[in-house]
């Protein structure tokens, strides 16, 4: 029997690249030497994507849609994708042409050698601009410093999985506050990557902004590092012996302290600012763990078409 693969596509408000991709993807996926399915995840697009993608679901047996009934995020799509995906393979890609279709039969042949995670490296990317190059660097950097588990800073969230390493992260990698991407460079698996070139965003905007890239950053070091939290120890110590050095210099010459306002006053702006920053840094884990505590759902589904119906997340 000839295996399936399965395409997870996210989309949010993609009107203006969902026919050239169609038609770009389309005889890509009729040249494989697998069967296909093309899942369209529509990430409560505010345009008309939905509608575009259901046609395309009409005339097209393989094109299956499932409709979130908000925006929920792009890793939000891709779960929901991967939860309805029934495919021996799962490849997660963009809906702007960024993530080239002509990589498609590479990936297959992998499968087919039995990598588990194929792990799609960008060369370049066009698009980018210096600033997303350089914080992305930065980024990286970091939290690879901090945490202990390693990063591939060219991966991108273009890669496919095994059925079997697909499994694992529905089962057991279904965090509120996560990183998709790095799970699954995490679970293990025959690992392999293919390079690739970013090519521009076909039509309309890229959907992250500095804002939302740099949230979603501070997310994912407190995810995968508990070093913030031990900033309050080292700080608390380094308090502790600078004290400790002024009282044994105090009482060594016998000199009272020089009566300095200025010192004192800055000294408890500098004490205050550290508290503070530690306590907020708490703050964020406790977030963190009201979220996961409060169990919401990852995605809601509202539609599915072409798809066989299935236990809502
Ligand atoms: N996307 C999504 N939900 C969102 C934001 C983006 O499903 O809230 C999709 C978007 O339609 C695209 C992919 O995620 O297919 C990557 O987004 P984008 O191209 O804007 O990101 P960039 O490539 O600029 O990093
Ligand atoms: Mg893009």
């Amino acid at each position: 029997m000839r295996k399936l693969l399965s395409v997870v596509v996210s989309v949010y408000n993609e009107e203006q690249a969902l026919p050239a991709f169609y038609q770009e993807i389309k005889p890509v996926l009729d040249g494989l030497s697998w069967d296909y399915e093309l899942l369209f995840v529509n990430d409560g697009s505010l345009d008309g994507s939905l509608e575009i993608v259901s046609q395309l679901a009409e005339k097209d047996q393989q094109v299956k849609v499932i409709g979130l009934s908000r925006n929920f995020g792009h890793e939000a799509a891709m779960i929901a994708g991967m939860d309805f995906a029934v495919g021996d393979g799962i490849v997660c890609m963009d809906a702007d042409l960024q993530h080239p279709v002509t990589c498609l039969p590479e990936i297959v042949g992998r499968l087919e050698e039995g990598f588990g995670v194929i792990t799609m490296t960008r060369t370049r990317n066009v698009s980018a601009g210096l600033v997303k190059n350089v914080t992305s660097r930065a980024f990286y950097w970091l939290i690879n410093t901090l945490s202990d588990v390693k990063f591939e800073s060219n991966a991108s969230d273009f890669f496919a999985v095994s059925r079997q390493a697909a499994d694992v992260l529905r089962k057991n990698y279904r965090e509120r506050v996560r990183f998709l991407r790095g799970y699954v460079q995490n679970i293990g698996f025959r690992k392999t990557s293919i390079p690739y070139e970013a090519s521009e965003r076909v039509a309309g905007e890229s959907k992250y902004s500095i804002r939302k890239l740099f949230a979603f950053s501070i997310n994912t070091i407190l995810c995968f590092s508990n070093l913030p939290l031990k900033l309050g120890i080292y700080a608390g110590l380094l308090a502790a012996l600078s004290g400790a050095a002024v009282l044994v210099y105090t009482l060594c010459t016998r000199q009272g302290a020089p009566s300095g306002y200025a010192t004192i006053v800055i000294l408890n702006c500098f004490m205050f600012a550290v508290l503070f920053l530690i306590v907020g840094i708490m703050g964020e884990y406790i977030a963190i763990l009201f979220s996961e505590l409060k169990d919401r759902p990852i995605y809601i589904v509202e539609e599915l078409k072409n798809v066989d119906s299935h236990e809502i997340v």
